[in-house]
């Protein structure tokens, strides 16, 4: 990943004091993921340019992992574009090495500098711009940036391939160095959309510190908020509450964006709880006892499984502890009467491994879980599921891609940014689905989610598996 800072400021060498780092010097960091190194390809009084090569360590970064033993399944991870694209790494590159500059400290031996106004000019060699170039004007031109952009090609010596995400970037603009960094540091894992590490509390705090005195304004800031915090919404309803404060000039705006948004969420939620009212009725008319629900997340369908006297045997389990936290948390686990508590079990779990604690179910639940499956390890779970733990009656949701044409007004970030690995058409997920049946012995069936639409049917798809009588 390389980015490129060029200023005609004069003398534009003050670059060097303002970003602490010698004009004359090229410097090599080490980060927590690779190397950063740093040197200035030009440095005159006219025009000077900083140069920060991010090489990221694809292996170090799994070196620690633990894979499936005998498979090659951490392949995926080791075959990457990581190293070449400016992502979530670029802005910790950015913190690090850049970290006074950034802060925008008081620069010594040139008072006042580091709020000076100086005409700069980021260049960045590969920007993963999910959403496009017209999402990348939507972040950069309200902020004053004068930009050009041209997409990049998957492979030049290959044009049929078609384009890629990535674009080479130029950005213009006459301000504060410091503004210029926190724009870049926020903005950049928001258009690759794709942080390569867990957000928690502190996220919003960094946020909110590198957003000050613009995101609060920005027109898009919901959208900057959501992918900059993965779609969490505890954390983006916390952040957007604090940027709210922080912009009270205009109280019509913001009651009308409550609105909206919860006019988003509201829709969201419908679609849910039909999702959830859906598996559970095929759940009880299955007249299971005992059921499983894979992936549970936080536990939505756990709660309504819960207020079910049918099921006696309640058990979720998902990969993420923060999710099964949280999931315990709603469930209000931990003040949950015995005969209650003795009902359901939350377990950490891969679906990617064998597991016994998964044998002996009536039913199965996997909702909204596949497509958030590397496709080479879909493999592992169809073996998990159907071969290992084989309950009498599965149930799989998973988005519909056709119905996707339907989503236009729905906000950024829901369903199409999601952190999906696929989404599959009808034919798709129905040709899975029944190759699955017979090679595992099951009957399958299948249930439109949601609203119907005549030519792209519903937003999500069931598939019904039910273990055939030997
Ligand atoms: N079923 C829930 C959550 C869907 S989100 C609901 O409908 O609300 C997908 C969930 O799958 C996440 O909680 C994620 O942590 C979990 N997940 C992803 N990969 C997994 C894996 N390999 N094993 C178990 N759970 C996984």
């Amino acid at each position: 990943m390389l980015l490129t800072l060029t200023t005609t400021h004069r003398p534009a060498t003050d670059l060097g004091y303002l970003l602490r780092k010698n004009p004359a010097r090229a410097q090599s960091f080490d980060l927590s993921f690779g190397k950063a190194h740093v040197f200035y390809p030009e440095a005159s009084e006219a025009r000077c340019t900083v140069a920060l090569l991010v090489e990221v360590d694809p292996v170090g970064l799994v070196r620690n992992r633990r894979g499936p033993a005998g498979e090659g399944g951490l392949l995926d991870q080791y075959v990457n574009d990581r190293p070449y694209v400016a992502s979530s790494f670029l802005s910790v590159a950015i913190a690090e090495v850049f970290g006074t500059a950034l802060a925008g400290s008081e620069c010594k031996g040139r008072p006042g500098l580091s709020d000076t106004s100086l005409p700069l000019r980021v260049e960045i060699s590969a920007l993963p711009c999910r959403g496009g170039e017209e999402f990348l004007r939507r972040l950069f031109e309200p902020l004053g940036y004068h930009l050009s952009a041209t997409c990049l090609p998957l492979d030049p010596r290959f044009p049929e391939w078609g384009e890629s995400a990535c674009h080479r970037v130029q950005l213009e603009a006459t301000l504060p160095l410091h503004q210029l960094m926190s724009h870049l540091y926020v903005l950049m894992p928001v258009l690759d959309n794709d942080k390569h590490y867990w957000v928690g509390d502190d996220e919003v705090a960094k946020l909110l510190r590198h957003g000050e005195g613009w995101l609060a304004t920005h027109p898009e800031r919901e959208a900057i908020t959501r992918r900059y915090l993965k779609h969490q919404r505890s954390l983006v309803t916390n952040a957007l509450a604090q940027l709210m404060d922080e912009d009270d000039t205009h109280p019509d705006e913001t009651a009308n964006i409550h609105t909206q948004e919860e006019e988003a969420v509201e829709r969201a939620l419908s679609l849910n709880e039909q999702r959830l009212g859906t598996v559970l009725a095929v759940l009880k008319a299955s007249g299971a006892q005992s059921v499983l629900d894979l992936g549970c997340g936080e536990g939505r369908l756990l709660s309504r499984l819960l207020k079910e006297r049918q099921f006696t045997r309640i058990v979720g389990l998902d990969v993420s502890h923060r999710a099964l936290e949280m999931a315990a948390e709603n469930l209000h686990y931990d003040r949950l009467p015995t005969l209650q508590k003795e009902r359901i079990k939350l377990l950490h779990g891969s679906l990617m491994y064998r597991d016994e604690r998964l044998a002996g179910f009536e039913s199965a639940a996997v909702v909204e879980v596949i497509e958030h499956l590397d496709p080479p390890r879909l493999a592992a779970f169809e073996r998990v599921l159907f071969e290992c733990a084989r309950p009498g009656t599965v149930v799989i949701t998973t988005p519909n891609r056709e119905y996707n044409v339907k989503w236009e007004t729905l906000p950024v970030g829901k369903f199409r940014h999601r952190d999906h690995r696929f989404e599959w058409t009808r034919a798709e997920f129905q040709e899975w689905a029944k190759r699955l049946a017979a090679l595992f012995s099951y009957t399958v069936r299948f249930l439109p989610v949601g609203p119907e639409d005549a030519a792209v049917s519903s937003p999500t798809q069931m598939g019904v598996f039910e273990r055939a009588k030997p």
